[in-house]
């Protein structure tokens, strides 16, 4: 079904707000959230909170955490960009297996399972989508995830159908 952008990019925002704030860290949202993906509303909140968590969780009290919306051909592209400690090459193939963690001893601080990337990357291609990083240690990191995009609903509706008796009869009386 045709999910708002706006609607899945605010909750995981609003969400995302008090962990980011105990930590003072800014979170910011930008581009263009007009558009609908086709989809789960709830999964993909879920998919861009565990993206939203990890940006919080792996970035220095103080920085910042943005979300990037845009169209791009038939997908809607939402990015979570982070300013945080990166993560080197050979370790970004191995972040979206289940129960991996760059480094337990450092990430037990964070108290997470390892579970968070895996369940994002399932969501994502239950979707049909695509996921990618760019990152850099010391620099920060970016998740890229890409939902095809859907037709307004009011689009859809506006389409050539039959009235139904229920129209019909408004429309005599109205
Ligand atoms: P969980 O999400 O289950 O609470 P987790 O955050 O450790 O735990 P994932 O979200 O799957 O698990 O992430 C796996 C590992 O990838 C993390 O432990 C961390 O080492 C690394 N990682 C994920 N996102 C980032 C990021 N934005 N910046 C730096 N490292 C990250
Ligand atoms: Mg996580």
């Amino acid at each position: 079904r045709a999910v708002p952008v706006e609607q899945i990019v605010t909750e995981s925002v609003d969400r995302a707000r008090t962990p980011a704030e105990s930590r003072k860290i800014r979170l910011s949202v930008a581009g263009d959230l007009s558009g609908y993906v086709y989809g789960d509303h709830n999964l993909l909140v879920t998919a861009l909170r565990n993206l939203l968590d990890n940006a919080v969780s792996y970035s220095a009290d103080g920085s910042a955490v943005s979300v990037g919306v845009r169209r791009v051909d038939d997908f809607v592209e939402l990015s979570v960009v982070d300013q945080g400690i990166g993560i080197s090459s050979d370790q970004q193939e191995r972040i979206f297996e289940r129960f991996y963690r760059v480094d337990p001893a450092r990430s037990r601080e964070t108290g997470g399972t390892g579970l968070g990337l895996s369940i994002v990357k399932h969501v994502v291609a239950d979707h049909g989508g695509e996921i990618s990083i760019w990152s850099e240690p010391g620099q920060g990191s970016t998740f890229t995830i890409k939902i095809p995009a859907a037709r307004a609903p009011e689009e859809l509706d506006a389409a050539p159908v039959a009235p139904s008796a229920a129209d019909t009869e408004e429309e005599r009386s109205a």
